[in-house]
This record gives structure tokens, sequence and C-alpha cells, in this order.
């Protein structure tokens, strides 16, 4: 049933916008008493989509006073060369922050990969020992975009303990992540995948409701309670029927849910922009525990 007044949309660049300038704030106070903080990012050269993410991420440290360096590796780059590459920035006291830009070659073992990079300059939290210190709760460099999901939610002013939150779609990366981190809030958490029986069922019960499966238009008005915070994290192209162009939507049918939901974050301009503040913070993090 729709409600009387429609959703508060989550402004995910304003979010970012402020943390932005809380990052840079504090990356200023770190640089004024001599302290390095840098951020060294490889990329397998030829991955056109992550040599533009890698340039926005260059002019954006750059007006946050981070030092960036990317280093662009040959596509024969060995698993031994690119263990040896991260090595190089582990070991460099000047680099304070290290990440790799996905997807790797299939001649790569990813986990391999992401597993050597320093525990402590891994900013984008994707060492397994980062993603352990999430499940013991621990002060941790957090996988980014289930940190923007967290800072979303926040952002409402709900309370998580005892609320029921359900998260659609449990990749190592978001879902299972964001479901831990509500775990850790004492929410109730139910985690959903691409098996699970009355998923809309499921979802009508969410005080929060996070999807992040990638399907476009999973989430309908349907899947929500009347007040239910959404979250979407889907980030997906599509061919508009009638224009013929293509544009990014994500999992939730937005004209649709927020006319019922409480809270709803839209794509674009939820979660990617706060998932990007994200790293950056993690930056800082990282630049600030040495
Ligand atoms: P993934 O493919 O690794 O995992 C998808 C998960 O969703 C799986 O657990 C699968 O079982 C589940 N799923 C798929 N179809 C489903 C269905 N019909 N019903 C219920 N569950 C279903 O995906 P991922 O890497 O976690 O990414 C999910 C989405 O989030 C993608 O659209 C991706 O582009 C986006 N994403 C966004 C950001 C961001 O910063 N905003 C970051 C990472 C991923």
């Amino acid at each position: 049933m729709p409600r009387a007044s429609e959703a508060t949309i989550i402004d995910g660049r304003a979010i970012a916008a402020g943390l932005r300038e809380s990052v840079a704030q504090r990356v200023s106070e770190l640089r004024s008493s001599g302290r390095p903080v840098r951020l060294d990012a490889l990329i397998i050269g030829g991955n056109g989509a992550g040599e533009v993410y890698a340039a926005n991420q260059a002019r954006t440290c750059g007006k946050l006073g981070i030092d960036y360096q990317l280093h662009v590796l040959g596509p024969d780059t060995s698993q031994a060369q690119m263990l040896d590459a991260i090595e190089q920035r582990n070991t460099d006291g000047a680099c304070t922050g290290v990440m790799v830009h996905l997807p790797l070659p299939d001649a790569l073992d990813t986990i391999a990969v992401q597993s050597s990079i320093a525990v402590h300059k891994d900013v984008e939290g994707v060492n397994p020992a980062n993603i352990g210190g999430v499940i013991y709760g621990q002060r941790t460099l957090v996988p980014c975009t289930a940190a923007a999901v967290m800072h979303l939610i926040e952002s409402t002013g709900v309370d998580l303990q005892g609320a029921n939150v359900v998260v659609v779609g449990a990749s190592d990366i978001v879902g299972k992540p964001v479901a831990v981190l509500a775990m850790q809030a004492e929410a109730t958490v139910v985690s959903t995948n691409i098996h699970t029986d009355d998923l809309e069922g499921h979802c009508r019960q969410a005080d929060v409701l996070i999807a992040a499966a990638g399907v476009p238009g999973l989430i309908t008005d349907a899947h929500v309670r009347p007040g239910a915070i959404v979250i979407d994290v889907g980030i997906n192209r599509v061919v508009d029927q009638e224009t013929g162009v293509e544009r990014t939507v994500g999992d939730v049918d937005f004209d649709a849910v927020k006319s019922i939901a409480g809270h709803v974050s839209p794509v674009p301009g939820g979660v990617g922009p706060v998932t990007v503040a994200m790293l950056l913070r993690n930056t800082l993090e990282a630049a600030a525990r040495v």
C-alpha cells in the first residue's frame, strides 16, 4: 500500500562530499606533522574502464592532499611479478595504502594477490585478515562498499539494534560483509541469495532492506514494508527500451519503491559515490595508524 508521503531520498553525493571534507581535514593534519599519506594503485595495462577510474582516483586524491602513484603492469605479468610488485609497496615506508584494480587476467590468482597486500595498507579491505577483523568486530579496514552501505543506513538515524535487516545477495565482497556488520550492530539479519524461497516474503519483513544482487528491477514495491529503509547497491547497465540509450540502474525499481519506503538510496548517486569516499577514508585510516 503506498504511503501518504514519498520516501526521503538518501543523497549519496552529498554524504560523500561530507566524508571527503573530513578526510581532507585529517590528511592535512597528518601531513603538517610530517607523516606520509600515499595511495599506490596497481593495474594491469589495457583495462580501459580501470584506467579511467584510476585517473579519476588520482584527481580526487590530489584534491584531498593524498599522494597517488599508479603502477601499470604489462598484460603478461606473471603471478610472481605481481606479488613482487605488491611486496615493493608493502615495504616502501612512504607508501601507506595499496590497492589492486580488478579484474585481473585469468592467469593471475586474485585472492592470492589480495592476500599479499600488507594488512595495514589494505585500503579496500580485501585481505582475508581484514575481512576476518569484521567478524571479530575489530577496528579494521572494512571493505569499502559494505562500509558505504552501513554509513548510508546510519545517515537515516535508524537504530539497528533489534531491527530486521534483509540482505539480498551474499557475495564475499558486498552481501556477506554487510550482513556481518549488521550483526555487529545487533540487528536480526536475514541473508538471501538466488536460491532463496519466497524472496518477496523475506524482504517484506525488513526494516532495512539492502539490495546487492546485480539484477535490475529485482526489488519492487511488493518487496518493501511501508516506511522501510531501502539501500540499493546494484550497478547494472541496461538499454532503455524506448530510447535505445544505455544507462545505469540499480537492483531496485526506484519509482515504485519510493512511494512506499521511508528512505531509499538512488542509483546513480547513492552507494556508488560513498564507496569511493570510503576508499579515501580507509586510505586516511591506514596512514594514521602507521
Ligand atoms: P555477485 O554476482 O558476486 O553476487 C550476487 C549475489 O546476489 C549472489 O549471492 C547471488 O546468489 C545473489 N542473487 C543473484 N540473483 C538473485 C536473485 N534473483 N534473488 C536473490 N539473490 C540473487 O555480485 P556483487 O559483486 O556482490 O555485486 C552485486 C551488485 O552490486 C552488482 O550490480 C554490482 O555491480 C554492484 N556493486 C556495486 C558497488 C558499489 O560501489 N555501489 C560495489 C560492488 C558491487
